[in-house]
C-alpha cells in the first residue's frame, strides 16, 4: 500500500451488525429472564443499532440460555432493526421462520476439525445441509447470511489455507447465499493474514456482500478491524461490551465491543449512524445487568472528545 492510500479508500459509512444478544448471551451461566433481554436488546435498538443478532435457535438443551428465542423476538422492538437469529439445523430454520425472523444465520467453519467438534459432521455435510435451509427461507422470503467460522485460523488445526476458506466461500455461493461473515471465532487473526484472506474473497466473489467478525481474544481486533475495511468490507460483527468469549478458551474476551469499534470509526471520520452516547450508556447497563466486568474501554475510560478540566497549577 502506498502511503496514504489506504487512508483515501476508507469508506464513508460503515454497518454495525450487533451480536451480544446471541454470542455474548450464550456463554452467560446464568439464565437472562425474557424480559431482561427484551429490555437491554430494545436499548441497543434505541441507540441506533439497525441490525441485530438477536439469538439462536438452537435445541434448548445444547443452550438453555437461548431458550426463549421466540419470545424475545416476539417482545421487543422490531420496527427499525433488521432481526437475524442463528440457525444450526433445519429445525431451528423452521422455528426461526415461524418467529419471522428478518434473517437467518447459518454457521460452517472453514476448517473441517472445527466443523465436526461444534456440529458433528463434515464441512460437505454442512453446505448439504443448507440446501433446504435456504429453500424455506426462499418460500419465507427470508433473507440469509452464513457465517464461516474459523476462517483466520483453527484451535484444533492452526493455520487455515486461504484456498480452504475460498473453496467453502464458492460452494456457498453457488448455493445462493447473498452475504458471508468472516469469522475470526477464537481471535487467532492477525492484520497481515487479515489482509490476504479478506483480499482474495473479495477479488474472487465481488458480487458477494461481505462480513468481517473479529474476537477481541488476543487483543488484536481493532486492528484487524481496520485493516479489513482497507480491503473494502463495510460491514462488521461486534458484540456490546466486549460480551462473548470461547467455551475453548476460558477467561477470554468476546468480539471487539460495538461502542469501541463506533468510537474509533467516528473519530477516524467513518459514520455509522449510531448516537455514540447512548451506546455507551447501554453498554453499562449491559454490564450491570451481566453482574461482570466486562471488556469494554471507551465505557471506561470515555471519549476522547470528553476533554478533563486542566489541574490548577501550583507553583
Ligand atoms: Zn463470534
Amino acid at each position: 500500500m502506498a502511503k496514504d492510500s489506504w487512508i483515501s479508500n476508507l469508506p464513508s459509512t460503515v454497518e454495525m451488525v450487533e451480536v451480544g444478544p446471541r454470542d455474548g448471551l450464550q456463554i452467560i451461566q446464568e439464565f437472562v429472564p425474557t424480559e431482561k433481554k427484551v429490555e437491554l436488546i430494545d436499548a441497543l435498538i434505541a441507540a441506533g443499532i439497525r441490525r441485530m443478532e438477536v439469538t439462536s435457535f438452537v435445541h434448548p438443551r445444547f443452550v438453555p440460555q437461548l431458550r426463549d428465542a421466540a419470545e424475545v423476538l416476539a417482545g421487543i422492538n422490531r420496527n427499525v432493526c433488521v432481526c437475524m437469529a442463528m440457525v444450526p439445523n433445519m429445525k431451528g430454520a423452521e422455528r426461526a421462520v415461524d418467529a419471522q425472523v428478518d434473517m437467518l444465520d447459518v454457521i460452517v467453519s472453514a476448517s473441517e476439525s472445527h466443523n465436526r467438534s461444534n456440529v458433528r459432521r463434515s464441512i460437505d455435510e454442512s453446505l448439504e445441509g443448507f440446501v433446504r435451509i435456504f429453500d424455506l427461507a426462499r418460500e419465507a422470503g427470508v433473507s440469509v447470511r452464513a457465517s464461516l467460522a474459523t476462517s483466520f485460523g483453527c484451535p484444533f488445526e492452526g493455520d487455515v489455507p486461504v484456498s480452504q476458506v475460498l473453496r467453502v466461500c464458492h460452494r456457498l455461493q453457488e448455493l445462493g447465499v447473498m452475504e458471508i461473515a468472516l469469522c475470526d471465532t477464537t481471535g487467532m487473526a492477525n492484520p497481515v493474514q487479515v489482509s490476504k484472506v479478506v483480499g482474495a474473497c473479495l477479488d474472487e466473489m465481488p458480487g458477494l456482500q461481505w462480513v468481517a467478525h473479529f474476537h477481541n481474544t488476543r487483543g488484536a481486533g481493532s486492528a484487524n478491524l481496520v485493516v479489513a475495511l482497507a480491503e473494502g468490507i463495510t460491514i462488521f460483527d461486534a458484540s456490546i461490551a466486549g460480551l462473548g468469549g470461547c467455551p475453548f478458551a476460558p477467561g477470554a474476551t468476546g468480539n471487539v465491543p460495538t461502542e469501541d469499534m463506533v468510537h474509533m470509526l467516528h473519530e477516524m471520520g467513518i459514520e455509522t449512524g449510531i448516537d455514540l452516547p447512548a451506546l455507551i450508556t447501554t453498554a453499562r447497563v449491559w454490564e450491570e445487568a451481566i453482574g461482570e466486568v466486562l471488556p469494554g474501554q471507551v465505557m471506561k475510560a470515555g471519549r476522547t472528545c470528553d476533554l478533563h478540566p486542566l489541574p490548577p497549577l501550583d507553583d
